[in-house]
């Protein structure tokens, strides 16, 4: 860190409760937003207090330092970066502070969804949509005036706000709404006097030129909204400061308006065989009163199609274009009927679609809204440097307009040869446009700015604005005067009014740089690492070593670059929404450190020479890997499939090659050993887990958290076990054949689980073999980043398991873990035909009968088991994507109901729940399952992981079992389970 952000750092850590970073890491990691800019800031401040903003402000103001107000990050223009102090909002100002009948108080870095989920109890909700609701925040929200596909309904942010709590660039704070002229004016001597009358006395000024400038579009938050906010008895300063994007003053507090729930909806989906046919049929739908009319071209439909077998079964490959259109209704019938309008005018009077469906079932909508929301992000899946870049994707223009301009926008598009992917919100002429290009190539930024100038001009022509619900950020900004000649010059006047030194995002919306929006494009060009041998396939350059002499995972060419680049910034992955799982560590510490993307950012950082080489080796940077606890759940639900957990992975590597592991995680990379050793003494070992003092001490010495329930070890473990009964020899029989890989659980704590296996296998004429030589997946060990010993137990399991491979065995695991180490961790670690062949034939247990049942060799002789169970499917499990066979498995057990539970993780994430720092928030990260668990109609739970159980079990105070077992138990091979069902749970894990 220089001395200057040293100062800094030092300076504001005086005057502020909130986080104050300025090191390298942190930075990096505000350096980007979901545009395609990148710009390293000075500081990176987290307010928890108005005050906390108010002494930045006052600081900045002093030091004469820009600031940028950030939410989520989620701006596709660039709004909310900048070299200056970055301030943090979306990490401690989230709160609710009031509710009103109609309306509510906020913090603004409440995510919109999460506003939502508070305000569905009371029957209310924000009424404006934007795409990214499940992360954006209020304040991003009213900082740029959002609206999205329900503007038609209900408009933009603009509407729906009654009055913000500000603080001006000189620090004095204030709540603005309404503000009286005239006889009931402020005090002009006072600040908000002298606000007020400048303003006033501007807009009266200016009126004409604000009223000659104005685009036809019915959507515009381009520049300053000047318009419709001064009338005879008052200026609505609430009203001309959303959208000003952070450049006029900081938003702390809000009061907006909330709407009733609709009672009903209903959307019809329109398919047609021409784009202008859709454009057509926007303008038949509007007088039918749609509260969303959405289009998608041929490009976003063929994505669909490949993307889900529903929308190919739904959607004919000739559709060139699809409109989805919502209504709303008192009834269901109502909606029936309104919708039964639409298709009738655009499908049998007008003759412009060729086919509609329409339906009012909550989750069809769900899924035809999915179809408009959530195709665009997996855009970013193709491969390769070229991508749909979010440049010009806020045009707006006046719906008749729509059908001669989308023929200019196509004109344009192929004069400058590029292709994009088109969607909208046909109904109010909002078209998000993304061309398809390569940024890392000069040519192609030439042709951005080309692309961007030549397309404003048409936009601008047929009397529409250059950005209709995003922000002007650094994308915009340089065609403002384009868009509004002399009225760019009352906007300077503004700005000059509330921010005279300039200090609140500059160079937004008030900037006559004509190259601003080709400036600071994100790093992409990757340089090498090593000293010596290139890295990546570029050319080797000297480095502030020590860096790691080659990468420890198996990454082919210029793979691990693409893969951190691929990550384009969206934020998906700072959902704390149920619907998704990622991330448990981001769920339970909201903080932009603990995203997945935060993950992404630094690794771009080091390969693209941002961050330099050593940082690899830092503790700043091994602070924030270890915020991943290798749970795979981001590689499955990232947009753009980025392979965080394998960064991360490598990273991790990275540092404990060079400084090695500390001693906590060395214990817990070696949990196996632990637990034989335990196993050796188990009658020691299990009432040194049960008392106090000694639990104490385990703390203390080992880390391990003195609450956490632990496991009792088996005093014989099942390899000694399968030893005794001759199951480590391989069979000579001609039948099917398992070698089970057994991994530590099952071994040292849960034989039972291991022996309900073998015979399940057996039972289903099934020979199993146990591999007396096999050691554990080594998982604690690669999660933690112990690459070279985890090698070393990789090579020893995959030499013996290759062998029994080719003899004609499936390898088997009753450890979700296991089965996601053997699959898909050990062919990174190991790049060769043996560990790919071992992935191959690799099966977690439940997955491996279930496959059995589906070719109709599993028996069926299946005795009735009573019981209801909440089955949770563990994350390891999900990410070896192969559905959801234990809960399968338990359903073909006749008498057991079996709930699932979808409360996202369990907390415990491996080991990482076993550590005394992470214990709390492990039980809070799992809060959602434990609590689901308790319900008094739930008997017992059931999952396939042993680390999901042992929270289960200490959170719900009730029994978690195998599906293996059950089925062992519904086989009657095993009655002792039946004991299971009914056991308390101090019997099943230990106080
Ligand atoms: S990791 Fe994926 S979800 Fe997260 S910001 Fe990157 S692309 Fe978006
Ligand atoms: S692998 Fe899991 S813990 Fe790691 S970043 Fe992804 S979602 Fe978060």
């Amino acid at each position: 860190m220089d001395q200057e952000r040293e100062r800094i750092q030092a300076d504001l850590r005086g005057l502020v409760k909130g986080d104050v970073r300025c090191d390298d890491v942190f930075l990096q990691l505000y350096s980007s937003d979901a545009s395609i800019y990148e710009i390293k800031p000075l500081a990176v401040i987290r307010p928890r207090t108005m005050t906390d903003v108010v002494a930045c402000v006052e600081y900045a103001a002093e030091n004469h330092l820009p600031i940028h107000p950030r939410g989520a990050g989620t701006g596709l223009a660039g709004e909310s970066l900048g070299p200056g102090l970055v301030l943090d909002f979306s990490r401690y100002m989230r709160r609710v502070l009031e509710t009103f009948p109609d309306s509510v108080r906020i913090q603004p870095g409440i995510v919109h969804a999460q506003l939502n989920e508070f305000l569905r109890p009371l029957g209310r909700h924000f009424g404006p949509d934007p795409a990214m609701s499940s992360v954006t925040t209020m304040g991003s929200v009213i900082a740029i005036d959002a609206g999205g596909s329900h503007w038609l309904q209900y408009g933009s942010a603009r509407g729906h706000v009654k009055s913000l709590q500000i603080v001006l660039a000189d620090g004095q704070t204030m709540e603005v709404g309404r503000e009286p002229i005239g006889e009931r004016m402020a005090d002009p001597q006072s600040r908000r006097g002298q606000l007020v009358s400048a303003l006033v006395d501007l807009l009266r000024r200016e009126e004409q030129t604000i009223r000659d400038h104005q685009p036809q579009s019915v959507v515009n938050r381009c520049g300053y909204h000047l318009t419709d906010v001064l009338t005879d008895e008052y200026l609505d300063l609430a009203s001309l400061l959303v959208g000003s994007e952070g450049t006029l003053a900081l938003i702390t507090e809000a009061t907006v308006f909330t709407s009733p729930l609709p009672k009903h909806r209903g959307v019809a989906l329109l398919l047609f065989d021409r784009l202008d046919s859709a454009a057509k049929a926007v303008m038949e739908i509007l007088p039918l009163g749609a509260s969303a009319c959405d289009l998608m071209d041929r490009r976003h439909l063929s994505l669909a199609r490949e993307s889900n077998a529903q929308y190919d079964l739904l959607i004919p490959a000739e559709t060139e274009a699809a409109l989805l259109v919502e209504q709303e209704g008192e009834t269901l019938t109502v909606v029936r009927d309104k919708l039964a309008q639409v298709i009738d005018r655009v499908r049998r009077k007008k003759r412009l679609a060729f086919h509609a469906v329409q339906a009012q079932d909550r989750e069809e909508i769900e899924l035809y809204w999915r179809l408009a929301r959530k195709v665009v992000p997996t855009l970013y899946r193709m491969k390769g440097s070229t991508r749909p870049l979010p440049f010009i994707e806020d045009l707006a223009v006046p719906p008749k307009a729509l059908p001669d301009f989308l023929v200019r926008m196509q004109n344009v598009l192929k004069q400058h040869q590029v292709t994009a992917s088109l969607f909208g919100h046909a109904g109010h002429g909002q078209l998000h446009l993304r061309p398809f290009l390569d940024l890392s190539n000069p040519a192609d930024v030439t042709r951005m700015a080309q692309l961007a100038a030549d397309l404003y001009r048409e936009v601008i022509e047929v009397g529409g604005t250059i950005s209709g619900e995003h922000a002007d950020g650094l994308s915009r900004t340089p065609f403002i005067r384009q868009q509004y000649g002399p009225l760019a010059d009352v906007f300077e006047e503004v700005k000059r009014i509330f921010d005279p030194n300039n200090i609140f995002n500059p160079g937004k919306i008030v900037n006559d740089d004509p190259e601003l929006h080709v400036r600071n494009l994100r790093h992409l060009t990757t340089i090498a690492l090593t000293n010596g041998a290139p890295a990546n396939g570029t050319e080797a350059v000297e480095t502030a070593a020590p860096a790691p002499q080659t990468w420890q995972l198996n990454w082919t060419g210029d793979e691990i670059a693409q893969t951190a680049r691929d990550c384009n910034g969206c934020g998906a992955c700072r959902s704390q929404l149920s619907e998704v799982r990622m991330c448990p560590i981001f769920r339970f510490a909201p903080a932009e450190e603990s995203s997945p993307r935060a993950k992404a950012n630094l690794m771009r950082g080091i390969l693209t020479g941002q961050l330099p080489a050593n940082m690899l080796t830092n503790d700043e940077f091994k602070a924030v890997t270890d915020l991943c606890v290798n749970c795979h759940m981001c590689r499955l639900e990232c947009p753009a499939t980025v392979d965080i957990p394998k960064l991360m992975t490598e990273g991790k590597g990275a540092y404990v090659l060079t400084n090695g592991l500390r001693s906590n995680d060395w214990l817990m990379s070696r949990v196996d050993r632990l637990s034989w050793l335990g196993s050796l003494v188990a009658p020691l070992a299990n009432w040194a887990i049960t008392n106090g003092p000694s639990r104490w001490f385990m703390e203390k010495v080992l880390g391990i958290a003195r609450g956490r329930k632990l496991p009792r070890f088996a005093s014989r473990n099942f390899l000694r076990i399968a030893s005794r009964r001759r199951l480590t020899r391989p069979t000579r029989r001609d039948t099917a054949k398992v070698l089970y890989f057994v991994d530590t659980y099952a071994n040292y704590h849960d034989p039972q689980l291991a022996e309900a296996l073998v015979a399940v296998l057996e039972h289903n004429a099934v020979a199993v073999y146990v591999h007396p030589a096999q050691q554990s997946s080594g998982m604690p060990m690669i999660s933690l980043g112990a690459l070279g010993q985890a090698r070393i137990l990789a090579e020893h399991n995959v030499s013996l398991l290759a062998e029994a491979v080719r003899q004609g065995y499936q390898i088997v695991a009753t450890e979700p873990s296991a089965a996601l180490a053997l699959t898909h961790e050990y062919p990174a670690l190991l790049d060769d035909d043996d560990s790919r062949m071992v992935a191959a034939n690799t099966s977690e247990a439940c997955t491996y009968l279930w496959k059995l049942h589906q070719s109709g060799k599993l028996q069926l002789d299946l005795r009735p088991v009573n019981g209801v169970l909440g089955y949770h499917m563990p994350c390891h499990l999900k990410a070896l994507q192969v559905g959801s066979p234990g809960e399968n498995l338990l359903r073909l057990i006749p008498g057991l109901i079996v709930n699932r539970t979808e409360n996202g993780c369990s907390g415990m994430a491996g080991t990482f729940g076993l550590q005394r720092e992470n214990y709390r928030a492990s039980l809070r990260a799992g809060r959602g399952l434990i609590n689901s668990l308790r319900s008094p109609r739930l008997q017992a739970g059931s999952t396939e992981c042993s680390a999901c159980k042992i929270q289960m079990e200490q959170g719900a105070g009730k029994p978690t079992i195998h599906p293996v077992k059950l089925l062992a138990l519904a086989y009657n091979l095993m009655p002792e389970v039946a004991d299971l069902l009914s056991a308390q749970v101090e019997e099943l894990v230990v106080t």
